[in-house]
């Protein structure tokens, strides 16, 4: 489809369903996609309302379809945001209004007024170029999850069963080295100084502090084992992703969605109806609840970042598909932000 002319690809950061949209020129004529979806765009010629086709939509159907423009979308999300907060606001002063029992004058709002303020946050469309990575500089790749949903030891798997191919970047510490520890082997160790000095300069991907001592990541060790010619694995909280991305290591980011632990059958002695009173979902761990609740809002905050995304039901299905999705680093060309080639 790409031989199509196009005027810009772009990735899909919110979804779209024209048949709920009031102000698209006509339904039938409006194009659905998801968040996260490649969009072709053939025309922009009416700023408010671009013609595009999705990645992989069926070539059966060629004709492209009609989808918000960025300014357009901007807009009107932030007339919302602002629309919906000036309400709360309003609620909220009504309501202290209501409890000092003291008569205010009617609360009037602009909802122009902080339009261009909100436009910066509304995620609509990036845009997004064709990369193929070359041979020898291989992508480096992050795992993203909640803490203890299993990205750990999916990275300890793929380094241990290929360490030809894969490797993790070196560590710093200011703390003293052990006995057998070689300097650039398990970490690189320097001063706090020095450490604070990069962390101050944004150097870092991640850092914390441990028993007073700083441990964290930095760009350059990345970079290292990129020019090694080995795969870099990550296991990355999504914080640290907005180093990654601002550096020129063109990460590739794949999202580990913790799975579920099946439901303990409950006690034979309790009857239906307790069972009902109850919830199904009090029957999950509170730690496993919690974790399923952080793994939803890291999709909802920095799901726009994420290339793809995996269930980790069992690891060893998850090292499978984890193989198969960097192959396809190899093997296909990818989009990437067309930022990150400027
Ligand atoms: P050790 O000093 O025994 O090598 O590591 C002690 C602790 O430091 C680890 O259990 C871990 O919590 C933390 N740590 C080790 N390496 C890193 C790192 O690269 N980044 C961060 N943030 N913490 C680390």
């Amino acid at each position: 489809p790409l031989d199509r002319p196009t005027v810009m690809h772009v990735k899909a950061n919110f979804s779209y369903d024209p048949s709920e949209d009031p102000y698209v020129p006509c339904k039938e004529l409006g194009l659905s996609f998801q968040r996260g979806d490649i969009l072709h765009v053939t025309s922009q010629d009416d700023p408010n309302w671009w013609q595009a086709y999705r990645e992989g939509h069926d070539d059966q159907k060629p004709l492209a379809g009609l989808i918000p423009g960025k300014n357009f979308q901007q807009h009107r999300e932030a007339m919302k945001k602002t629309i919906t907060d000036k309400n709360e606001e309003y609620k909220g002063k009504l309501w202290c209004a209501i409890r000092s029992k003291k008569h205010r004058k009617k609360l009037l709002y602009n909802p122009n007024k902080n339009i261009e303020h909100y436009s910066e946050d509304i995620l609509t469309y990036e845009e997004v170029s064709l990369y193929q990575q070359p041979p020898d500089r291989k992508r480096p790749v992050a795992l993203i999850g909640p803490a203890n949903s299993g990205q750990d030891e999916l990275r300890q798997r793929l380094l241990s069963s290929e360490p030809e191919r894969f490797a993790a970047a070196v560590p710093h510490t200011t703390r003293s080295p052990r006995v057998h520890e070689v300097n650039g082997r398990e970490y690189n160790f320097v001063s706090r100084q020095s450490f604070e000095s990069e962390l101050s300069a944004g150097k870092f991907i991640e850092s914390g502090e441990y028993g007073n001592n700083l441990y964290g990541t930095n760009a350059d060790s990345v970079r290292q084992v990129v020019n090694s010619g080995k795969i870099c694995l990550l296991c990355l909280q999504p914080r640290s992703l907005q180093v990654l991305c601002s550096s020129d290591l063109k990460p590739y980011i794949i999202f580990i969605r913790p799975s579920p632990p099946p439901l303990s059958p409950p006690p034979p002695q309790e009857r239906f109806s307790t069972m009902l009173a109850r919830g199904v979902k009090k029957r999950m761990p509170e730690d496993v609840r919690e974790m399923m609740e952080k793994a939803r809002e890291m999709e909802d905050s920095y799901g726009h970042l994420f290339d793809t995304f995996i269930t980790n039901n069992e690891p060893e299905k998850s090292v499978c598909e984890l193989l198969s999705i960097i192959q396809k680093l190899d093997n296909e060309p990818q989009w990437i932000p067309s930022a990150w080639n400027r």
